[in-house]
């Protein structure tokens, strides 16, 4: 997507909004398919947390992707969007037995990531097979917001814990299909994340009737020039070995899984913003756009460090700008940026707003959450409408009658 595209998008849509180029969430989805074209059964489930719309659930329906959901709604948005039952894993965390159930009955791949539930659910349904999340205790990257698998965690059942698991399994003859692990996003060091490999392999050791084993994901990728990203080719290399030599001793070919959100749609977004004022003060120019963190807010929320160019004058003298959002405390998408001269209603594109950025926007100030299109085959397709008064109302129950005066009421 080049920024005439992009410019001309915005004015065809309004500012702003978010655009997602189905090309690139193709071209990764094939990357990590060829980095693993060694292994037999490759599976491939997209994380639907990243970006959950319904037509980008489709588009990964289409690319031959599966679904990684974590609550039932995102069970139901899959299987709408044309997935089917046995093409979605429903990995929650701390949710009711009773939503367990509800996913399990619709007919989905159930993964469970504590012994509580694994003893209730294995009680009442020892015939559902189900897939157990292991926490292997490995610090993948150094953002403790979004790095799971480290012994504080919350997620997952504790390889410690792995008699217990054991005895569960045992006491209630239930099915284990599959085994997975999730440490989170931001996978530095590939020899890390093999190392959390080898504790799943040792584990599944226990299992008899394994059909796969699921590595999650946490594939980093760049958001910069310069930034380090996970090398999915030596990745690919090297696991796909250790996979295959395991599979040969355990005896069977298991499928190998993976559930990338941010590696497939990451990049493939772009938000763009309109620049309602640029304000000099005694230390810094401010630019100021029409939106904030209730549209995007990884800058506020993970230090996320979002690249922001200026598409109005992509070939302008670049000077140093703090962007910042309206909302009505610190709201900062960067600080000291070298971008190429602003001038008020120009439009600001902010890479890397494809994974967690709708999904995580919000209604915050009272403000609308933006439309979002899909760039597909050189043309743009709206596939979220921009919200209107009415649903900043919906849902609201104006109680107006509890408030009016003795007065009021007697005149009326
Ligand atoms: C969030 C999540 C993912 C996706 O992580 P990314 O870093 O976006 O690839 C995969 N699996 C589970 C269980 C998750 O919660």
């Amino acid at each position: 997507m080049n920024s005439l595209n992009l410019l001309k998008i915005a004015e065809q849509f309004g500012a702003p909004l978010y655009i997602y180029d189905a090309e690139k969430i193709s071209s990764q989805f094939q990357r990590l398919t060829n980095a693993f074209k060694g292994v037999s059964n490759l599976r491939l489930n997209y994380a639907a947390k990243a970006l959950s719309n319904i037509s980008i659930l489709r588009l990964m329906d289409h690319l031959g992707s599966g679904l990684d959901t974590v609550s039932i709604q995102e069970v139901k948005l899959g299987l709408m969007a044309g997935f089917k039952p046995e093409s979605i894993i429903y990995t929650p965390n701390g949710v009711s037995l009773e939503e367990i159930e509800e996913a399990s009955a619709l007919g989905v791949q159930i993964n469970i990531d504590n012994l509580s539930v694994l003893e209730q659910f294995g009680s009442k349904h020892p015939d559902v097979p189900v897939c157990i999340r292991i926490n292997p205790h490995v610090m993948a990257g150094g953002n403790s917001n979004i790095s799971v698998g480290h012994i504080d965690s919350k997620f997952g059942i504790s390889i410690h814990q792995i008699p217990h698991l054991l005895r569960i399994v045992d006491l209630t003859q239930m099915n284990i299909n599959g085994i997975h692990m999730h440490t989170g996003s931001d996978i530095l060091d590939i020899d890390v994340f093999l190392y959390a490999s080898e504790i799943l392999f040792e584990t599944a050791k226990n299992f008899k009737d394994l059909d796969f084993i699921d590595f999650g994901s946490g594939f980093k990728v760049p958001y910069k020039a310069g930034d380090i990203e996970t090398n999915i080719e030596e990745l690919g290399k090297k696991l796909t070995t250790r996979f295959n030599e395991f599979c040969a001793e355990y005896g069977k070919e298991l499928t190998l899984a993976f559930e990338p959100g941010k590696f497939l749609v990451s990049e493939a977004g772009h938000f763009l913003a309109k620049v309602n004022v640029v304000k000099q003060t005694t230390s810094t120019v401010f630019a100021s756009v029409d939106s904030g963190f209730n549209h995007l807010i990884r800058p506020m929320l993970y230090g996320a460090s979002h690249e922001i160019s200026n598409i109005s004058n992509p070939k302008g003298r670049e000077r140093y700008y703090s962007v910042v959002g309206y909302i009505c405390e610190t709201d900062t998408f960067g600080s000291n940026r070298r971008i190429s001269e602003i001038s008020e209603g120009d439009v600001l594109c902010f890479k890397n707003a494809g994974a967690y950025c709708f999904t995580m926007a919000s209604n915050y100030n009272s403000r609308f959450r933006p439309p979002e299109v899909l760039w597909h085959n050189g043309k743009a397709h709206l596939i979220r409408e921009r919200e209107t008064f009415d649903d900043i109302l919906r849902n609201q129950v104006d109680v107006k009658e509890l408030f009016e005066s003795p007065e009021k009421i007697a005149a009326k």
